[in-house]
């Protein structure tokens, strides 16, 4: 079940939307203003944000970077007639906006697209001139298919799953391979020096005595 937390200080408004996304069968966080908004970003699970502009403590346009570095999609919540405010969301990353006061289901609908949106692009990822498909055990270089084998892409996908963290050769061996198999790390050594090459991307970093990173 996704889990939608609502930033909205007006309470008929809020309770508004928690009727409606309950009976869709979300499940709902609420917070009355900026500060209890960034609580909830910062400590709970969320799925998608519907932020109000005009909050107490910390407005719209303050938090609405802040959830988006922790990559929440989020619909920003605008009055009627202010084309200044939807512009300026769209503008600073938000993925959507509905115009106060709003039918249910136009609501309901661009929840569901932008959820939809954000699970494909979850599943895709982008670095250097690479596209990652991770669904379809794919990768494109400059949009063509780069032949990978089964553990290269598997090697491949830990360390796009763990960006910018180090993995240590144990447990890329132990993740990769199994146990069953009877390799030493030298295995993922040679693996990455394939994969290395095949991709031609320096962004797999030797990490000294621990193991690789992907970069940033
Ligand atoms: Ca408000």
């Amino acid at each position: 079940m996704s889990v939608v937390l609502i930033i909205e200080d007006e309470e008929p408004i809020r309770e508004l939307i928690k009727l409606n996304l309950d009976m869709a069968g979300y499940e709902i966080l609420e917070a009355c203003d900026g500060e209890e908004g960034l609580e909830y970003i910062n400590n709970e699970k969320i799925d998608l944000v519907l932020l109000d502009i005009m909050l107490p403590k910390q407005d719209g346009y303050e938090l609405l970077p802040k959830i988006l570095k922790k990559n929440i999609p989020t619909i920003m919540l605008t009055a009627k007639d202010k084309l200044k405010d939807k512009v300026k969301g769209l503008d600073m990353g938000a993925d959507d906006y509905v115009t106060k006061p709003f039918e249910a289901m136009e609501l309901l609908a661009r929840i569901k697209s932008v959820l939809r949106r954000a699970a494909t692009e979850k599943t895709k990822v982008l670095f250097d001139d690479l596209e990652i498909c991770l669904e379809q055990w794919k990768v494109l270089k400059d949009g063509k298919e780069v032949d990978l084998t089964y553990k290269e892409f598997d090697l491949l996908r830990l360390l796009v799953q763990n960006k910018g963290n180090a993995m240590s050769r144990e447990r890329l061996l132990e993740l990769v391979w199994d146990y069953e198999f009877e390799g030493n790390t030298r295995t993922v050594d040679m693996h990455i020096q394939r994969l290395r090459n095949k991709l031609g991307t320096d962004k797999i970093k030797t990490i000294y005595k621990v193991g690789y990173r992907l970069e940033d």
